[in-house]
């Protein structure tokens, strides 16, 4: 439990409400976010509310208060958990990891960054230098990835999410040594990018580049509805820049990273006409800005714009797109562009952060700790491609926390000698399996549905799935169950599987473009054979289910803490508690389900000493000093004195508390007495 807060605040730990149901957490939930306490714990959980205000709890004087606490000694907050994770590997020799989990503008990225900066703070006491360069490395990056991992580029405003999962590795000292990032799916739901590149930029580059001051002149920047207006744009666009020089990006490079977002927005401004049987580019000035920016022919950039490559029998012809497939393809090629250039720069970082001359036989055992900032379950009218894989993502991990929960309480029930009781719950392993398993998932029905080039529709893949699901407890669809008024249509249970074509034609666009040799870097691929043009590539939906896979692997060989961040509304007010809107987050991020497993269990666990300290004031056997044996002997006197005895458990080295309310009078008598 976390330090005892007025009630005036609502419940510190939501495993202390008086009854676990919906209606109880939303108005603990609420309760403290118009309190302004934006952290809550489910046990080792911490829930976030985005409180959309600067808020002063981040500074040093707080980092102090937390440094080498236990989690119930101050209240909710995430330089606890930062702390929690960082004593295991430091004393326990632990990989650990730090899941943040919300969807987009419920404070993951910040989460992650006072995470970060509290683990910085705390470490490297020597001042070593080497360890400070590191240090600042790690930030550094993080602002980088920060600046573009967020930038706007296509026309629909909810496409695609970034996942970022960053590894930092320490030495026996516990000071950090290197890192690791790997990003998935990339976040380009936000409009930023004229924040960190544009407007008061360097009025000498935009020009160079040809890019406007006015980024309403941009409709991939317009699109998103009002331009975001920072008053640090200016500043924020040296800090990237300098970020970069520190890490160690050539100026070519960085020039190079210039053209291509000044080439994606101007990529947006382009509209195609028809002339007679001819499609054409409406704005030929933009094609030739274009064709300066990447170094090529202006009619390099057009040839990749309105036509595509496909491949008859043993011939590669190039087939003129409607004016339709030229915008998707225009907009497609913008993302393709982003997604290169993204994976490039996190590629660049990792050369520089990677872990350099570490021994493990000399230094002793390299730990790690792994912050995930990743988008939370998302549930529309409409499911796309991209939530389905969000979706899916989120039930492996929802799964993890389940068995790593379940795991790491018996693990410490049988360090402390507590007998293990088994614990029921919801396992959605049959839910996982739907997805990935192979020959029979969806996973694998999608991959089949789209061996059939161009014959590939909605109507192949569902019968693909209605034949190989049909019997599978958690799918159905209309066809299956024709009475089931939440299917609305005929196709419902659809997902789009534009995966294959999504893939393709960008690549195919872009290998004409090449010619800058930092873009070249960006798509090794180079040039395709006709024998590439004909053979499939794997689809998204196959390297999205790989990577999880491998995310997943990698998180659970490591003790797991968990930041679940909720979005209190729309608007980006610090005032507002959207009851419905919270309420819909609260039960797709599981946290009732999380309260439920922690209660299942004991709720409370401290060690002998810190527990006498905190409470031996209630107890005359214990107060103001004991005079048995042993601290546990105490502690067994003072909780037989206050009769609650039926719930408690000793172990070794720690009292285990199994109800809250048990607590809670604790901390009433003591509340009493002090
Ligand atoms: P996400 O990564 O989940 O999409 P961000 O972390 O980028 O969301 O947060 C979105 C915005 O919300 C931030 O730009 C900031 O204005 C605000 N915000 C988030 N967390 C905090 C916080 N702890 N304190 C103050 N403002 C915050
Ligand atoms: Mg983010």
């Amino acid at each position: 439990m976390a330090e005892h807060e007025s009630l005036e605040f609502g419940k510190a730990d939501f495993v202390l409400l008086d009854s676990v149901s919906l209606e109880e957490f939303m108005a603990n939930l609420k309760l403290r976010f118009e309190k302004g306490r934006i952290y809550t714990y489910i046990g080792e959980v911490v829930v976030s509310v985005n409180p959309y205000r600067a808020m002063n709890i981040y500074g040093r004087d707080t980092i102090e208060q937390y440094k080498g606490r236990e989690l119930y000694e101050r209240p909710p907050h995430l330089f606890a958990i930062a702390d929690a994770a960082y004593k295991a590997m430091k004393r326990r020799n632990k990989d650990t990891c730090i899941v943040i989990s919300g969807e987009s503008g419920a404070g993951k990225t910040e989460a992650s960054k006072y995470i970060m900066q509290y683990i910085a703070a705390i470490t490297n006491p020597g001042q070593r230098a080497e360890v400070e360069r590191v240090k600042n490395m790690l930030l550094k990056s993080n602002c980088v990835l920060e600046a573009f991992g967020n930038a706007k580029t296509n026309r629909n405003d909810n496409s695609s999410r970034f996942g970022k999962y960053m590894d930092i590795n320490f030495d026996f000292k516990g000071d950090p040594i290197g890192g690791h990032i790997n990003n998935y799916l990339l976040e380009k739901s936000r409009v930023i990018f004229q924040q960190e590149g544009e407007r008061r930029g360097s009025e000498s580059l935009l020009r160079s580049l040809h890019v406007s001051k006015d980024p309403t002149a941009y409709s991939y920047i317009k699109v998103g509805g009002q331009v975001k207006s920072s008053i640090n744009d200016g500043a924020d666009f040296k800090a990237v820049a300098d970020a970069m020089k520190v890490i160690g990006f050539t100026p070519d490079e960085i020039q190079t990273v210039y053209k291509v977002l000044a080439t994606i927005l101007h990529l947006g401004n382009l509209t195609f006409g028809v002339d007679g049987d001819t499609t054409l580019i409406e704005n030929s000035k933009v094609v030739a800005v274009i064709g300066v920016l990447l170094a090529t022919k202006e009619e390099n950039v057009e040839k990749a714009l309105l036509y595509r490559t496909v491949a008859t029998g043993r011939d590669v012809i190039d087939k003129q797109h409607t004016t339709q497939e030229a915008s998707y393809g225009r907009d497609a090629l913008a993302k393709a562009m982003y997604e290169r250039m993204f994976c490039w720069i996190v590629g660049r970082i990792n050369d520089v952060i990677e872990v350099k001359n570490y021994d493990a036989k000399v230094h002793g055992k390299n730990t790690v700790i792994g912050v995930l900032d990743i988008y939370g379950f998302e549930i529309f009218q409409n499911n796309s491609f991209e939530q389905f894989c969000i979706n899916y993502c989120n039930e492996k991990l929802q799964q993890l926390f389940i068995q790593l929960v379940l795991r790491q309480e018996q693990e410490e029930y049988q360090r402390e000698g507590i007998p293990w009781k088994h614990i029921d719950y919801f396992n959605n392993q049959i839910i996982v399996d739907l997805v990935e398993l192979q020959h029979k998932g969806i996973f694998s029905v999608l991959d089949e549905a789209c061996m059939n080039v161009g014959k590939v529709t909605d109507e192949v893949f569902l019968q693909g799935l209605n034949s190989k699901l049909a019997k599978h407890a958690h799918y159905t669809s209309r066809k299956l169950s024709p009475t089931d008024k939440s299917l609305e249509f005929d196709r419902d249970f659809r997902i789009r599987h534009y995966a294959g074509d999504y893939c393709m034609a960008p690549l195919f666009a872009i290998k004409s473009l090449c010619s800058n040799p930092v873009l070249k870097m960006m798509w090794p691929e180079g040039k395709l054979s006709i024998t590439e043009v004909t053979k499939r590539p794997l689809t998204a939906a196959t390297l999205f289910k790989n990577s999880m896979i491998a995310l997943v692997e990698n998180l659970a060989c490591k003790e797991p803490y968990y930041v679940r961040c909720i979005k209190p509304n729309d608007v980006k007010s610090p005032l507002l508690f959207e009851h419905e809107r919270c309420r819909h987050q609260v039960e797709y991020l599981g946290l009732l389900e999380n309260v439920r497993v922690r209660r299942a269990g004991f709720a409370n666990r401290q060690d002998y000493p810190r527990f006498l300290q905190r409470y031996k004031m209630i107890s005359e056997f214990t107060w103001p000093n004991h005079d048995l044996p042993s601290d546990k002997e105490a502690v067994k006197r003072l909780v037989q004195g206050c009769g609650f005895e039926h719930d408690v458990a000793y172990g070794k080295t720690k009292v285990f508390v199994r109800t809250p309310r048990t607590l809670f009078c604790l901390e009433e008598q003591r509340d009493e007495m002090v």
